[in-house]
């Protein structure tokens, strides 16, 4: 019972703890702090070591959820690796190939400024300009002088933005050709 060992009761109680832990004996500790030295012996038995053992068990306790916040961050991580390097292309499989939101296309303008796009926004634009056949029904149907200006300043940049498409896609070729040893 802790209530009745003179050592627990001892308001240097704390200071008695550490010395225990640190080896230093019965006899020193009794004749230091004037307690019994066979109190400082049960008590070393029976309240330290459950003492200890509580400690150990807190510290087992804040092991496991740094563990386990660990474990919860890494599989975040993990999560998303996989969605960045998911091949849309080929289900279950990673790829190391650039998306067209990662890549931006450093080019001259036809009024001879330059501009840096992204890749995506290059396409996205591409789609919505459609074909040469599909704008120049378009042309046909504004009469506007300005209109047909910027129609085919559009028509002129995305002549240059698909040679630049297409450098790219040889230099992928080349790359991947390269790496599998072809070249
Ligand atoms: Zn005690």
């Amino acid at each position: 019972m802790p209530r009745k060992c003179t050592v627990c009761n001892n308001p240097e109680i704390d200071s008695i703890n550490i010395l225990l832990v640190n080896g230093v004996s019965n006899r020193a500790i009794s004749s230091q702090y004037g307690v019994d030295r066979g109190a400082v012996q049960r008590h070393k038995r029976n309240h330290l070591a459950e003492l200890l053992s509580k400690v150990q068990e807190e510290k087992a306790e804040d092991l496991l959820f740094e563990v386990n916040k660990i474990w919860s961050d890494e599989q975040k991580l993990l999560a998303a690796i996989h969605e960045e390097l998911a091949d849309p292309l080929r289900p279950g499989k990673y790829s190391l190939n650039h998306k067209p939101e990662d890549i931006k296309i450093l080019y001259v303008d036809d009024e001879g400024k330059p501009r840096r796009q992204k890749l995506s926004t290059l396409l996205k634009r591409l789609n919505r300009i459609g074909t040469i056949e599909e704008v120049q029904s378009r042309v046909n149907f504004v009469d506007e002088f300005h209109r047909a200006q910027l129609v085919l300043k559009n028509l002129i940049e995305l002549k240059i933005e698909m040679a630049i498409l297409k450098k790219l896609d040889k230099l992928e070729k080349f790359a991947e050709e390269f790496k599998e040893g072809q070249l």
